[in-house]
């Protein structure tokens, strides 16, 4: 019987962190300064909090700065971009992320707007978001598909002419990653709570990314017998975190299959925490 290949982020992750760590601090010894990361979470939503509790903890190892604003769940859309565009003047904040999920008041708030683009380290501000859409070179890539593209080219797939099918449209996850699977010449479907039909579409993905914030939602019925299965979910259980795939149907169907935890999660902290060290590189010149 067929069983997925497991694809762990650790490794990877621990890589990417160690040679950061490094960087960091000879930049310290040199200069006395350090990266700073602030991250904003409105609200007390959960899986946003237990984001911003791993992005500490990952921040402290590589020895970036990390402050966390908790903002009111009540807060008016005018006053968190008022946070926002503040966080853009502080010479101290070398990069800026905004956690969703976001209050419901505040979905269509265009905050994202505020972030400033050269803080963007979580690559959603339009201008990054359109740089990517438009040539796929933004200056800065959202962190959870860099890291899903990472442990795909571990599995060495020829992604040329792929059917990719992605389950959840994003600006922080499907969105993005649809546009850098269609540089890279997959024919892309971003599927998302309106679809029809999704067992049978996902179905027919050779490549089946699933970025919904559902657990176990996605079962065998709708993986296609040796596909690359992404799975970019994290909800934080009692239990524990728990991705968006049923690993006990999921794992003896595909080809490559992503676990939570350990797969792509623990990547996405050190790609952010990359791009926030380029974002201070750059922001010193
Ligand atoms: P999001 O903004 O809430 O988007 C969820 C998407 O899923 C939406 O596009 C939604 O469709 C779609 N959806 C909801 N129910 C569905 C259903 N029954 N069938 C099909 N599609 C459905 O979430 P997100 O920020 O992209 O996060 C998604 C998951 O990834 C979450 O578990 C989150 O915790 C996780 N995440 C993980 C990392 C990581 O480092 N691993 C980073 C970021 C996020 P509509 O657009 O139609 O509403």
């Amino acid at each position: 019987r067929m069983s997925a290949q497991l694809l762990q982020g650790k490794r990877l992750a621990q890589r990417l962190r160690a040679e950061l760590a490094e960087a960091v601090a000879q930049n310290h010894a040199r200069t006395g300064r350090r990266p700073c990361i602030a991250c904003v979470v409105i609200g007390d939503e959960a899986d946003a909090l237990g984001y911003a509790r791993t992005q500490k903890r990952v921040c402290q190892r590589v020895g970036i700065d990390y402050v966390l604003r908790n903002l009111p769940r009540d807060i008016r859309p005018a006053a968190a971009a008022a946070q926002l565009d503040a966080l853009r003047q502080d010479a101290s904040v070398s990069g800026l992320i905004l956690l969703t999920p976001l209050p419901a008041h505040l979905r269509d708030a265009r905050l994202n707007w505020h972030i400033a683009p050269d803080k963007d380290i979580d690559g959603v501000h339009p201008n990054n978001l359109g740089r990517l859409a438009a040539n796929g070179a933004p200056f800065f890539t959202p962190a959870t598909p860099a890291a899903g593209l990472a442990l795909l080219q571990e599995t060495g797939l020829e992604l040329e002419g792929k059917r990719a099918v992605i389950i959840g449209r994003s600006d922080t996850v499907g969105k993005p990653l649809a546009f850098h699977l269609l540089h890279r010449h997959c024919t892309v479907t971003l599927a998302h709570s309106r679809t029809r039909n999704l067992p049978a579409l996902a179905a027919q993905a050779d490549l089946l990314c699933v970025a919904v914030g559902r657990p176990q939602m996605v079962t065998g019925d709708f993986v296609k017998p040796g596909a690359a299965v992404l799975d970019f979910g994290a909800t934080y259980l009692e239990s524990g975190v728990t991705g968006d795939c049923h690993p006990e149907s999921v794992v003896p169907k595909a080809g490559w299959f992503t676990p939570v935890p350990g797969g792509i999660g623990p990547l996405t902290n050190a790609m952010l925490m990359r791009n926030a060290w380029r974002a201070y590189l750059q922001q010193i010149q």
